[in-house]
């Protein structure tokens, strides 16, 4: 168990004086565990340290009274708050104030991160850190399941990955783990360098870079700018320097191991080639963005599954030693050779879809860069078990003279995501069909964004196209064999009985979660 002293806690944080209150004797021997931080006031139970943080659509600041009668040791509090309760509330109620320990500090935000950097800073662990624009929990898991071979691992629960999960997921260490797997998000400027300052990682990884979340980052070098503080953030001197508004300033670690999908290099690369002036000049400024850091980064490996790609990659990037050969892909899922400088060895991912090996070998380095052993990665890899409605398959019929397969790929859909699953329905064997529900929030583009769809499953060697939904007409449209559907029903009627046609038949579903393609899934499944 990791614990600290209030000394301790004092040391971490920027409290303000005058409202630091005296420490009585007893108190100084109290030893706080990690666990007993607690953000939600119903959570607070005899000893906690409650602190208060204000969201966007509560305060918790509402509930410190509650947080006493619940048992909380201290309290800790936004000074701004601390200073208007002394100001207004009744005599008693300051009175009543008065009696419990409260700190008062400048955003009890931050005091949430030092705490959780103290907690850290007393883990023995190997920490490990990652980020990019998909992929991180796909990744994380994987890391998790490689890492978890050879020893205790924490890793990010879910998708807690902001600057309240990072504290949140630190705060959640027991002191005995081997390895921590910290995902790191960021949909502003700042919070990676946050994050990642309060993990400390000693290997970190960028996944891929897309053009997610433009609003927040203004272009893709905003984006690029975003993910590499996961190596160029500053390291905190003493824990109370660390601030929701790191300084900007770029720090290469010497002993840190950063790995970089190449692909994001060699995008720049590509965009310098194009017609269009503004991106050719954003492939420009991208590329030298990234060539400035590989020079600066001692320790470093690019990574890419694609070889071809990686022989024309290496004339500018030096080469890893890891790459995949001998991909089949086939409904139980892709089975590969994974070439590491330890020697290679045969994997089978049961997580279907091109992304997925990436996401593989991704996760290969990190844990091979913390001393994972090819053993590890193998049986680790081996492990990873696919998840409901992410290209999972779902057997109908499967004889020696028929196989009939539904890939459930309704959890969520995007123009990146509808065209990886339509690249693996590709490789798929028999009859295939894509059945196309609408992409959700593409605004005044929701008509080009389907177009593009249609015209990439049009040219996929895909058999048939079926959609039910607003936009997805846009999809179905652009393939000579196709119909749309104004009810599920109906789609599901017709679906079923090109089912019967076929003895080798493939459907893939998918659309954006408000388009509940799983409706569809369900039915087929009932005969
Ligand atoms: P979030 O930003 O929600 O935390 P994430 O980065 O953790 O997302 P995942 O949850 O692992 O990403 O995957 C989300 C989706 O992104 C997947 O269902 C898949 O469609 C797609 N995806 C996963 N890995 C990759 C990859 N390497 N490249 C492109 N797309 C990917
Ligand atoms: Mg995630």
């Amino acid at each position: 168990m990791i614990t600290f002293n209030i000394n301790e806690l004092y040391a971490s944080m920027a409290i303000q004086a005058p409202n630091l209150i005296e420490i009585t004797h007893d108190l100084q021997k109290i030893s706080f565990a990690a666990k007993d931080v607690i953000l939600n006031s119903k959570n607070v139970a005899h000893g906690a340290i409650f602190i208060a943080i204000k969201g966007e659509r509560f305060d918790a600041h509402d509930y410190i009274y509650d947080a006493f009668e619940q048992g909380a040791s201290l309290v800790i509090v936004n000074h701004s708050f601390y200073q208007a309760q002394m100001k207004s509330v009744s005599r008693d109620k300051r009175f009543e104030l008065y009696k419990h320990l409260i700190l008062s500090v400048p955003d009890t935000k931050e005091a949430l991160g030092q705490v959780a950097a103290l907690v850290r800073s007393k883990s023995k662990a190997t920490f490990v850190a990652l980020t990019g624009s998909s992929g991180k929990t796909s990744v994380k898991e994987m890391s998790f399941a490689i890492l978890s071979q050879i020893g205790k691992v924490l890793a990010t629960k879910g998708n807690f990955n902001n600057e309240i999960g990072v504290p949140l997921t630190l705060l959640s260490l027991e002191g005995d783990e081997k390895y921590a797997v910290i995902e790191l998000g960021a949909n502003h400027q700042g919070e990676i360098a946050y994050t990642a300052a309060m993990s400390n990682p000693q290997s970190v990884l960028i996944n891929s870079i897309c053009k997610a979340h433009l609003e927040g980052f203004g272009s893709l070098k905003g984006v690029a700018e975003a993910k590499s503080e996961i190596f160029t953030y500053p390291q905190i001197e003493d824990l109370k320097s660390l601030s929701l508004n790191m300084p900007n300033k770029i720090e290469y670690k010497n002993n840190q191991h950063v790995i970089l999908n190449a692909d994001i290099i060699f995008d720049a690369l590509q965009m310098q080639n194009s017609l269009n002036k503004t991106e050719k000049l954003e492939g420009e400024e991208l590329t030298k963005f990234w060539l400035h850091h590989l020079e600066n980064i001692k320790l470093k490996t690019l990574f890419s599954i694609d070889e071809e790609l990686t022989k024309l990659k290496n004339n500018v990037l030096s080469q890893s030693g890891y790459k995949i050969k001998d991909i089949s892909i086939s409904i139980a899922g892709s089975r590969f050779t994974l070439v590491t400088p330890e020697g290679h060895t045969q994997i089978t991912l049961k997580v279907l879809g091109k992304h997925a090996i990436s996401n593989a070998l991704a996760a290969t380095l990190l844990c091979m860069s913390v001393g994972a052993s090819l053993d590890a990665v193998q049986k680790g890899l081996n492990s990873i078990e696919p998840v409901n409605g992410r290209l999972y398959p779902i057997k109908l019929t499967s004889t020696t003279t028929e196989s009939k397969w539904i890939i459930d790929d309704t959890y969520n859909a995007n123009v990146g995501s509808m065209k990886a699953a339509a690249s693996l329905l590709k490789e798929l064997p028999g009859y295939k069909v894509f059945v196309a529900g609408d992409m959700a929030e593409m605004g005044p583009y929701s008509q080009v964004c389907h177009e593009e769809i249609g015209d990439f499953i049009a040219n996929s060697q895909i058999d048939a196209v079926y959609s039910v939904g607003q936009w997805s007409q846009f999809i179905s449209s652009k393939h000579p064999n196709s119909q749309h559907f104004e009810s599920k029903l109906a789609l599901v009627n017709t679906l079923k009985s090109i089912l019967k046609e076929h003895a080798i038949i493939t459907f893939l579903v998918k659309g954006s979660r408000s388009s509940a393609m799983e409706e569809i899934v369900f039915a087929l499944q009932e005969r």
